[in-house]
């Protein structure tokens, strides 16, 4: 089963409404030499202030489109009502989103997310049309102690629970060490793909085969342009979720360009 690649940049907290401008534009120039079908799907982040920003930078090529998904870093599983600081589903879709990132080490951390949490946004994101890039990753003390594989697959089935085997084939998910997340610690890449054929085979027990042989699933943490040919050289990474690499045009595109080379056999 072929599936089509990815590489997102997740731009986290960064790039004010100009520098996102620039960099958007730079990924754009370099994208428009290439077709649809050559490119990876490429997707950016950026933060809410930035989106509408990025969504007037059209593609010209006559595709119709952009060659450029576009997706939020969080939003709330509620249509609308009192939930300050929050966007909706309708609203990250009107702003131009197609993908929204769920489940961040980050926002797990940080804002105590939880699986519960990621499972109401992955329904309403799927509900509303639009694709859950779904992350998931264990710390350096889970690793140490032997429990990655329990604590990712329990993160997975917690995530797509109650989701139908259609809407699971369409999702995306991102495994992403939190030890190797802005350390410049790359996971080994055996080993990211062994862990993502275990993700992948617990879609496969939740979801059945079809699902699991078309979810496309990514690595993130300290994804550079000269690790990206060796990570997408594995049979079960389809592609990366990439975070200070992405903040500049070149290394973004350089790593775009290195995925195309490995899918072209070059
Ligand atoms: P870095 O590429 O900066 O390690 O970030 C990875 C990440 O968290 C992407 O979501």
């Amino acid at each position: 089963m072929s599936r089509k690649p990815i590489i997102a940049g997740n731009w986290k907290m960064n790039l004010l409404k100009s520098q996102a401008k620039d960099v958007f534009e730079g990924v754009k120039s370099f994208c428009d030499q290439y077709s649809a079908k050559e490119l990876p799907t490429v997707v950016i982040a950026p933060t809410f202030t930035s989106l509408s920003v990025v969504d007037t930078v059209k593609c010209d090529c006559g595709c119709g489109g952009n060659k450029i998904s576009i997706a939020c870093q969080n939003c709330h599983w509620e249509n609308s009502g009192a939930y300050t600081g929050e966007i909706s589903v309708e609203m990250a879709k009107d702003a131009g989103c197609s993908y929204v990132i769920i489940g961040h080490s980050e926002r797990r951390q940080y804002f105590s997310e939880t699986d519960e949490m990621i499972n109401k946004k992955a329904k309403a994101i799927l509900a509303g049309g639009l694709i859950p890039i779904i992350c998931c990753g264990e710390t350096l003390e889970q690793r140490e102690s032997g429990v990655t594989d329990s604590h990712i697959s329990s993160q997975i089935k917690n995530a797509l629970s109650g989701i139908s085997s259609e809407d699971v084939a369409k999702s995306v998910i991102a495994y992403e060490p939190i030890w190797a997340i802005g350390t410049g610690k790359t996971c080994d890449s055996d080993e990211a793909n062994r862990v993502i054929g275990m993700i992948r085979n617990t879609v496969k027990e939740v979801a059945g085969s079809s699902a699991a042989d078309s979810i496309r699933i990514l690595y993130g943490g300290s994804v550079k342009p000269n690790t990206i040919a060796e990570q997408m050289s594995k049979s079960d990474i389809d592609g990366a979720l990439v975070g200070g690499a992405s903040l500049k045009a070149d290394s973004f595109n350089e790593i775009i360009a290195n995925t195309m080379k490995v899918a072209s056999g070059v």
